[in-house]
């Protein structure tokens, strides 16, 4: 027994060094980050290049670096100029794809903003970022190249922010989630740090994240606003803040975005950050949540946290909403002839890729709602916005139910599989 100890124990050094070997054979222990301006013109998509800089320190994954854990609805690739090998990928959503589904991007255009961090390079490569429809089309292709030598790549010297470790982690692998403030003055930023504290503690009582909870970095960096709130189109209230966000994306009035992405990791680019949680000081109901993009959350409502851990869902764990409605304005969301990506949801194309081997086989497939009480894990009718043809796991779950207090198996088992990825285990 003791001998087979040494042996797991020296195999695990041996691979945790040649991969640590890889990525500093590759990269150097910066990052590159690059903007995009996504620009689309009567359901035409076009996206360029904005900036490109570079810093001191990489706060991303050093392993799993040419395999995405989901597919999202875009990625970023860069391959080898020398041999064309990957050797880094990341996929996330935008919000301009949520706003191609809106009939207004029939008839108008926009530009909005786009940021990939990756890990720097020590050598000449291609950056492809790619933008994908619902039937997994490519809708938009950016193709740039990154030269070491390049002068006019911008190298940022340190940035001094005010900063507040309120998780730290002793692991070097750990996931770092940077906590950024929204409409909060000078005055309030004790108000911002409490809030932040709520936050954390909230999402990491929360199953899966409680069980890996010495695998997280939570960072609060405090940015003044110039006025105190946020923007409430509804109440004719525009106010200036740090970020810019606002109330009434696509005239949803719940729905809390901000346009300014360049803007959000400008203010985290002094501390290591992977994923980033925006904290809006109202009492506003309301949120939002994109897949490697951003989470940003109402914090001084009743529902605060409820709604900030079904946020991260979407933002960390590219979690879909479970809920639904009959007659549903966003009922053509996800089509009914395509698997979708999202873990949480399935239209039965491709069930199996999905939580399916989590079922007994004597669930039946779908599940009757009459059953839920048999059937906690199951394929109930309706998720995704679509009363019909789209599935969820359970009857309730946290990505369903400001009220429900955990995540359905399937979510949780998503999560698990998302950190194991990040952190590998
Ligand atoms: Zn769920």
């Amino acid at each position: 027994m003791k001998r087979l100890s040494v042996v797991f124990i020296s195999v695990v050094v041996f691979v945790l060094t040649a991969e640590g070997g890889e990525f500093s054979r590759l990269f150097a222990d910066s990052t590159l980050r690059v903007d995009y301006a996504l620009c689309a013109d009567h359901g035409r998509v076009n996206a360029y290049r904005r900036g490109i800089r570079k810093f001191a320190g990489w706060a991303g994954r050093r392993h799993n670096l040419d395999t995405l854990a989901l597919k999202g609805n875009g990625q970023v690739t860069m391959r080898s100029c020398r041999d064309g090998r990957v050797m880094y990928t990341q996929s996330f959503s935008t919000l301009m794809q949520e706003w191609l589904s809106t009939p207004e991007s029939k008839e108008d255009n926009g530009a909005w903003e786009m940021t990939a961090l990756m890990p720097l390079p020590k050598d000449t490569v291609e950056i492809e970022m790619t933008l994908t429809d619902m039937h997994r089309d490519t809708i938009a292709r950016c193709l740039s190249q990154y030269n070491p030598a390049d002068i006019l790549v911008a190298s940022r010297l340190p940035v001094m922010v005010d900063s507040v470790y309120l998780v730290r982690s002793l692991r070097a692998d750990a996931i770092d989630v940077v906590l950024l403030s929204e409409g909060y003055t000078v005055a309030e930023r004790d108000s911002f740090l409490t809030h932040a504290r709520v936050a954390v503690d909230e999402i990491m009582s929360y199953v899966p994240w409680q069980r890996s909870a010495d695998r997280w970095n939570f960072v609060a960096v405090f940015t003044p606003s110039a006025d105190s709130g946020v923007s409430v189109p509804d109440k004719g209230q525009w106010l200036n803040t740090a970020f810019g966000s606002h109330f009434a994306t696509f005239y949803s009035p719940r729905y809390l975005t901000t346009p300014c992405v360049w803007a959000l990791h400008d203010a985290a680019e002094g501390v290591p950050y992977e994923h980033i949680i925006v904290l809006a000081n109202t009492d506003e109901y309301g949120g939002g949540g994109i897949y490697n993009n951003y989470t940003l959350t109402a914090a001084r409502n009743q529902w605060f946290k409820p709604v900030v851990v079904h946020e991260f869902g979407h933002s960390f764990g590219g979690l879909a909403d479970e809920y639904f409605y009959e007659n549903d304005v966003m009922e053509d969301s996800y089509p009914k002839d395509v698997e979708p990506w999202e873990p949480n949801i399935t239209t039965l194309v491709d069930f199996g890729s999905k939580w399916r081997r989590l079922l007994p086989v004597s669930v039946p497939v779908p599940t009757p709602p009459a059953q839920m009480g048999k059937y906690p894990l199951g394929v109930y009718e309706g998720g995704g916005y679509s009363f019909k043809g789209v599935y969820r796991p359970a009857f309730e779950c946290r990505m369903r139910n400001n009220s429900y207090p955990v995540f359905c198996g399937a979510c949780e088992d998503a999560l698990s599989r998302l950190i194991e990825y990040y952190t590998k285990d």
